[in-house]
């Protein structure tokens, strides 16, 4: 295998030779397991762990290598290596940690395209995806619709739920299939590119695994489970997140995924409700919440029907749920100051 079918590009290439790692093995982390991971290279797979020096300099989670990344390693036993160093991510989706819900957990990095799936049948929901179309332009991913379960209704409610896509969300292709007939699995699958790196995002029940599976075909079965052991004792059995598809795309697919909400996504926000931000420039005030005040462009266009009324009530609320994830961050380091300060304090009078 060659590392462009991992989905090396030249730009990894340039930042490895002026950043001085050709003494170093190239390798992607294709699984992650508390802080211990799973590096695919051009010959083989291999256990992995970080620097101490590494694991010393992080200042937050993001500073540890992720499903996705590209890391600079040094081989040193037959199955196990450590990383040196991540290559700077050129996306990165994250969701907010489950357990410090003020801190940013990685999902998977350097991903090109997301499927943003919803399902047509009771699931379906506009407010929803603009939700994922959000999520997906701050990670700097590029969103694909794909609309599941078209089996379960009629063509005249399929062309009805298109449309009403269309109206709030331009530009992006929307693909509708059936997971369990197959229809339209082939004109998705067409668009995948060699090289690049897919996601599925959306709802628990749309049918992501089941698209998963329809993606990696045969492949699935021999590819999906690692179990290595070494003979330092570590034993590792984990699920590979990311697969190499048929087709030479490739997709990450974790569990994480599953669960990705709104974190700091100021410019997906714009490039959601574009439309939106272009009468924002014309408010008032400059820190207009478009909620209440006198002289909002904003409103003025939802009234005057320019702006589509859902569509700003939607905006309303996924940017409350930023702003409150921006503020429980920010007291967060307001807290960690204050300890770091009292830490400071105590020793001084220690001595
Ligand atoms: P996930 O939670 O998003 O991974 O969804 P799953 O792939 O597990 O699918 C949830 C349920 O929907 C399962 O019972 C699937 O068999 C079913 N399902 C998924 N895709 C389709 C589809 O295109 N048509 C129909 N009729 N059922 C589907
Ligand atoms: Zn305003």
């Amino acid at each position: 295998m060659k590392l462009q079918d991992l989905g090396y590009n030249d730009i990894h290439e340039v930042y490895r030779q002026s950043n001085n790692l050709n003494d170093f093995t190239i390798g992607r982390v294709i699984a992650e397991h508390k802080e211990r991971y799973i590096v695919r290279t051009e010959n083989k797979e291999l256990d992995a762990e970080i620097t101490g020096n590494l694991r010393f300099s992080a200042t937050s989670r993001e500073d540890f290598p992720a499903v996705g990344d590209w890391v600079a390693l040094t081989v040193y036993e037959p199955e196990f290596c450590i990383i040196h160093k991540v290559f700077p991510r050129f996306s990165t989706i994250s969701r907010q940690d489950i357990v410090h819900s003020s801190e940013i957990q990685i999902i998977a990095t350097n991903v090109d395209y997301a499927f943003l799936v919803q399902s047509v049948d009771r699931d379906f929901n506009i407010n929803r995806l603009e939700r994922y179309l959000t999520i997906c332009y701050s990670a700097k991913v590029k969103p694909i619709i794909v609309l599941t379960k078209t089996d379960l209704i009629s063509s005249e409610t399929l062309a009805e739920i298109k449309s009403t896509i269309n109206q709030r969300i331009k530009s992006i292709p929307v693909i509708a299939i059936s997971n369990a007939t197959h229809e339209g699995v082939n004109e998705l699958t067409q668009l995948i590119e060699k090289g690049k790196t897919y996601c599925i995002l959306g709802s628990s029940g749309v049918g992501k695994s089941s698209l998963a599976n329809n993606l990696m075909g045969e492949n699935i079965m021999q590819t999906n489970t690692i179990s290595t052991s070494t003979n330092k004792g570590r034993h590792v059995t984990t699920h590979r997140e990311l697969i190499i598809l048929d087709n030479g795309g490739i997709l990450i697919d974790n569990p994480g995924m599953r669960e990705v909400g709104v974190t700091n996504v100021g410019e997906g926000l714009g490039m959601t409700f574009d439309s939106i931000y272009e009468y924002a420039i014309k408010c008032k005030y400059r820190d207009c919440t478009h909620t209440n005040e006198k002289n909002c462009a904003v409103i003025q266009a939802v009234e005057d029907g320019l702006i589509d009324k859902n569509s700003y009530a939607n905006y309303l609320k996924i940017n409350k749920e930023k702003e409150f994830f921006e503020s429980s961050v920010a007291e967060r380091r307001k807290k960690d100051k204050e300890f770091g300060k009292m830490l400071k304090n105590y020793n001084k009078n220690k001595t």
